[in-house]
């Protein structure tokens, strides 16, 4: 290989290595800012996980390192047993679903979803009892417990949709206040209110309780609203930002050191 070839692979080489060095020190600092924010390993795992898929492993190590013990990705098994205060697909709420049918047997279950006072399904004599055969087939059977939860599906997400727009909507006029013990109040335009706990995910207004929404995992238009007051997802969003800025400005600095290398270069050549 001639001379200069081959001093162009070693510097570009090096200049790999070099940047390479520089995401495994920004990731490295993110996960021991993220310790001492008070996240727990696995947490800090899924937050820098969850916003750079391609540097997983030098994420896991950097995690493992920064807070001196093993951590396995946690996503799939968490997907079960998690619970949403506010959930917006059914897969949040099927594992409910499914714990409500085994412990009340087939037909208490069904009453409970179609025959309270704010049923989460108004189904009519016909369908309600079609409903209790595929329930009673499907505690035993996987096959029929799939198809329950494909027929089910429509009844609750339209169910978490009623919430958001009820939440949303200007004639309801819902206002939410905090109040000291850590939960929140919520008032309608007609002055009727009803205490909500984000942290249970419970609400005391009618269309909750007599529903049933705690059991099946679902929020009503108070808990939607109070929820958008104070986010989650709004810290974990603040997290990943400061995160990234970390990360960027690291990497900016390992770009200048490239730079100056380069100039080196050319003044050499
Ligand atoms: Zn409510």
């Amino acid at each position: 290989m001639p001379a200069q070839e081959e001093f162009l692979t070693n510097w570009g080489n090096q200049a790999l290595s070099q940047s390479e060095t520089g995401i495994r020190l920004a990731i490295a600092q993110s996960a021991s800012n993220l310790k001492e924010k008070g996240y727990s390993e696995s947490e800090a795992l899924d937050i820098l996980g969850a916003n750079d898929t391609i540097n997983f492993k030098l994420i896991q190590s950097a995690v493992e390192s920064a807070y001196g013990k093993e951590v396995v990705a946690s996503v799939e098994e968490k997907k079960v047993d998690e619970s949403y205060v506010v959930p917006t697909s059914y897969k949040e709420v099927a594992a409910a679903v499914e714990n409500q049918l085994k412990q009340l047997g087939p037909k208490q279950f069904m009453n409970k979803l179609a025959r309270s006072k704010s049923p989460i399904m108004p189904i009519n004599e016909k369908s309600y009892n079609s409903y209790l055969r595929l329930a009673s087939l499907a505690v035993n059977d996987e096959r029929s417990m799939n198809q329950l939860h494909g027929d089910l599906k429509k009844w609750f997400e339209e169910s978490m949709y009623v919430s958001v727009c009820a939440a949303k909507s200007s004639k309801n006029q819902i206002r939410v206040a905090s109040t000291t013990n850590g939960k929140f109040v919520a008032t309608n335009e007609r002055g009727a209110s009803c205490d909500v706990c984000l942290e249970s995910g419970t609400c005391s207004c009618s269309k909750f309780t007599q529903g049933h929404f705690g059991d099946f995992g679902l929020a009503c238009e108070h808990i939607v609203a109070a929820a958008d007051k104070v986010s989650p997802h709004q810290r974990l969003l603040k997290a990943i930002t400061e995160v990234n800025n970390t990360t960027a400005s690291i990497e900016e600095e390992v770009e200048n050191k490239i730079e100056l290398l380069n100039s080196k270069t050319i003044m050499r050549s």
